[in-house]
């Protein structure tokens, strides 16, 4: 074969797209019920607002970055997640001025340069959201509830919501220095990235992925032993609210999440049968980011849930979608021409028809119509067109019934049927 995809890209075609189509209408209606709106963002942006907001150390701009010059010399990112792209915009049509909290969803490619494995590609599909202007831990709550009604709304099951907090910059300072201090009798056992981490960020230390690495970290302190008192208030009410929701959430005081903007709130969904690649959705809340973007100080949370972690999880359980609701096998040239026009007007009342156009034997077509899974068949030959009535076959259920040859009986018939 002369031309293939792109290693870790991938074409998603029919029927798997029935699978994507029935998650993004499931997250559709529910935004809806929130009074989240959709947001649609460039793919591409300035590569200063990654490094800037998702961090100079951090492994996404450190080695997964797609950028590249473009001609007219600027240095470009294709976005490798959401949140900066969101928050530019958002400061960029002054969002703020309108009533908090602000709410959207957008729903779209984003792109790392990683080693493609299981469930991980290098051009992948998020759904996300982000809401914009309350600080209150009531919002997270909510948002975090949510995304379950979303995740068991698409027919995900065995999930497990993991909460913690990572702090604000009043407690982070203290919290690095403890981090130092236990990390630095044992710095000789680290890759050499967390070593040059040590001092610019340590705590990217805690999300490297190397094994060594994993292992050596085990025992660090956790964040929330050392979070200021407005941090640790937050917390307590984010638990408690979640209780009042019934959202069943485990603390995991070693989540962190691999970029450098987040403060407080972060939390992971996980799928327990999704092996080590378990993560389906996960967020957090940003509460300095569109300051640092030269807006107000606005508080933010939102989360993103990767596509093709979920797709696989449920595909089965996604009914396949049903062929044509019509086939027609016309005999001869005229009874063509009459299918053509029958097929129109159903179309115009959203059905969908399917004329054979190769004049065939009617064995052949009907032949093709079991192929194409379709639900009504009609023949219409010589004495069909004479009378102006023909059979419709129930492909389903095997029935056949008469009917005038025209679009408003086979609409009623059909529909009738189903
Ligand atoms: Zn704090
Ligand atoms: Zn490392």
């Amino acid at each position: 074969m002369k031309y293939k995809t792109l290693k870790g890209l991938q074409d998603i075609l029919p029927p798997d797209i029935a699978v994507w189509h029935h998650i993004e209408a499931t997250a559709r209606t529910i935004f809806r019920s929130y009074g989240y709106q959709e947001i649609r963002l460039p793919i591409m942006e300035s590569t200063d607002i990654f490094i800037r907001s998702i961090g100079e150390t951090s492994d996404i701009v450190e080695k997964e970055m797609y950028t590249f010059e473009d001609r007219g010399g600027r240095s470009v990112t294709l976005r490798p997640e959401g949140t900066a792209s969101f928050v530019r915009a958002y400061v960029e049509h002054h969002l703020h001025n309108n009533p908090a909290p602000q709410k959207y969803y957008y729903m779209g490619p984003m792109f790392r340069y990683e080693r493609p494995q299981a469930f991980r590609y290098r051009q992948f599909y998020q759904i996300g959201v982000e809401a914009m202007g309350i600080d209150d831990p009531k919002l997270d709550a909510e948002i975090i509830s949510m995304l379950s009604r979303i995740l068991s709304g698409i027919g995900l099951e065995g999930l497990s919501f993991e909460v913690t907090s990572i702090g604000c910059a009043e407690c982070r300072p203290g919290y690095k220095e403890a981090l130092k201090q236990f990390l630095s009798d044992k710095l000789n056992n680290f890759c050499s990235d967390c070593q040059r981490r040590y001092e610019l960020n340590p705590l990217r230390i805690l999300d490297c992925k190397v094994p060594g690495c994993i292992e050596s970290r085990n025992g660090s302190p956790p964040v929330i032993d050392h979070l200021c008192k407005e941090c640790d208030v937050h917390f307590e009410s984010l638990q408690k609210n979640l209780s009042v929701l019934h959202v069943p959430h485990t603390i995991n005081p070693n989540l962190v999440r691999g970029l450098d903007y987040y403060t407080k709130t972060a939390f992971e969904v996980s799928s327990e049968n999704l092996g080590s690649q378990s993560a389906v959705a996960a967020g957090g809340r940003y509460d300095s980011m569109v300051d640092e973007f030269g807006g107000p100080p606005t508080p933010g949370i939102g989360f993103a849930m990767g596509m093709e972690r979920i797709i696989p999880l449920i595909k089965e359980s996604v009914p396949l979608p049903s062929g044509p609701d019509l086939f027609l096998c016309p005999l001869g040239n005229k009874a063509t021409e009459k299918a053509l026009v029958l097929a129109e007007g159903l179309r115009e009342k959203g059905l969908w028809a399917e004329v054979n156009y190769d004049g065939t034997s009617l064995r052949s077509q009907m032949r093709k119509a079991n192929r194409i899974a379709a639900q009504h068949v009609i023949v219409l030959g010589d004495e069909e067109l004479e009378t102006d009535r023909a059979s419709i076959k129930d492909m389903t259920g095997g029935q056949e019934s008469k009917t005038e040859l025209n679009p408003s009986s086979l609409f009623n018939l059909i529909r009738n049927n189903k």
